[in-house]
């Protein structure tokens, strides 16, 4: 039987992908948005693709602002952009590891 893999959605693209595949953004219960690396945090999520430029549509189709019913300040997405930027190096990086044998 295949293992049926959750599927969520990139509030940037709408692309269906593997969670594991996403990064999810996370709304606290103090009203802050931090990427959550490690997905087990607790708070209202969303989804996005680990590349800046699905940030960047997000923010302009104000997909995460209806995920997470609240205004999104011009900070947050800045700062979200830097730490996407760093899993974005890491991916890449991980892509093609034949270096250092
Ligand atoms: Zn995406």
């Amino acid at each position: 039987m295949a293992k049926k893999i959750p599927m969520r959605q990139c509030i940037g693209c709408g692309e269906m992908k593997g969670k594991k595949e996403l990064l999810r953004i996370l709304r606290t219960q103090d009203e802050e948005v931090i990427l959550d690396a490690t997905g087990r945090k607790n708070g209202r999520g969303a989804y996005i693709c680990p590349n800046a430029e699905c940030l960047k549509r997000a923010k302009k189709s104000k997909g995460l602002e209806r995920s997470f019913k609240m205004k999104i300040a011009d900070e947050i997405y800045d700062s979200l952009t830097k730490e996407i930027g760093i899993f974005e190096k890491s991916v890449r990086n991980a892509g093609n590891g034949d270096e250092g044998r």
